[in-house]
């Protein structure tokens, strides 16, 4: 099973793709599993993990309203709906840098001894099929960067790696755009590099958040890129170099994680650039693959 957010007619739902079919789940949710509740928590996965409305449990009932074939007028076309990020409005985005020792190789830095985190700006965040928009005063490289993301489902502080699997809603895709050479020129003048990572629209995510019980193993999956169907990025996330409980476990030494926070575990090897009229296509093995055309603003 895989969630999605998206718009259906102009309104705000989430969706839910069950073996090759979707359906609205915020109408299922309001009609069999939780009657009360209201349409703007049941729109809003963020809204959702806060009330623990997506337990494990509510994915069997699920699976069985399915194959005893109730869910079928809750079904809707994929082809009519504006996807959304996954969770609209996280608290924060902490994405990891160097986290695969062949990106670090070819950025000619070192294999860090602890995870290196930074933030990147919730509005910056885009959907499945929006643009990419280069910013129109921005003439020096635009990177991709595919990454495994995981989705938080509840609360966590203080969080120990044995214990962390247990605060992960689920994993999506994020594109970790960068303007590489403001990236490079920040870093050397021992600046920040917060705004190469966070213009508008440099960090598309979805399409598909897939909760944690259908992901075997998210050290396991096939992770890649192409640009106008050339492949640039082909690895695994098998290569991490910090694993997602230990990056938990170092983050939520340092903040409270909330419901619907995303952590993006960082890029393999392969990075590029884009420019204008590219179509970029990222993709995780068991999640699918988020596709998103690059524009200049005018
Ligand atoms: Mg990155």
């Amino acid at each position: 099973m895989k969630i999605f957010s998206c718009l259906l007619k102009g309104k705000p739902i989430v969706g839910i793709r069950i073996s090759e079919k979707s359906f609205n789940l915020s109408k299922i949710l309001q009609s069999h599993i939780a009657p009360k509740l209201p349409d703007a928590v049941a729109s809003d996965l963020k809204s959702l993990l806060e009330n623990g409305i997506l337990a494990p449990t509510v994915f069997a009932k699920l699976d069985k309203l399915f194959k005893a074939g109730k869910l079928s007028k809750y079904a809707i076309s994929e082809k009519s709906v504006k996807y959304l990020p996954p969770v609209k409005n996280p608290s924060k985005i902490i994405a990891l840098g160097r986290n695969y020792a062949a990106h670090a190789k070819e950025g000619g830095l070192p294999v860090p001894d602890e995870p290196i985190i930074f933030d990147k700006l919730v509005s910056s965040l885009i959907g499945h099929k929006e643009n990419i928009v280069i910013p129109r005063w921005v003439k020096t490289r635009i990177d991709h960067e595919v990454e495994l993301a995981v989705v938080i489902g509840k609360k966590a502080k203080y969080v120990t790696a044995e214990k962390a699997y247990d605060y992960v809603f689920g994993y999506t895709i994020v594109n970790d755009i960068s303007a590489r050479d403001m990236q490079t020129d920040d870093l050397e003048k021992s600046l920040p590099w917060m705004r190469s990572k966070s213009f508008d629209t440099f960090t598309p995510a979805g399409p598909y958040v897939v909760p944690k019980q259908f992901i075997t193993d998210p050290h396991k999956l096939v992770i890649s890129l192409s640009v106008n169907k050339e492949v640039r990025q082909n690895s695994m996330t098998s290569y991490l170099i910090f694993s997602i409980p230990q990056v938990i476990e170092f983050i939520t030494k340092h903040f409270t994680l909330l419901p619907g926070d995303i952590i993006s575990t960082g890029t393999p090897e392969g990075i590029s650039s884009i420019k204008e009229g590219d179509l970029v296509e990222a993709t995780v093995g068991g999640i699918g693959t988020l596709i998103n055309p690059v524009v200049r603003e005018k």
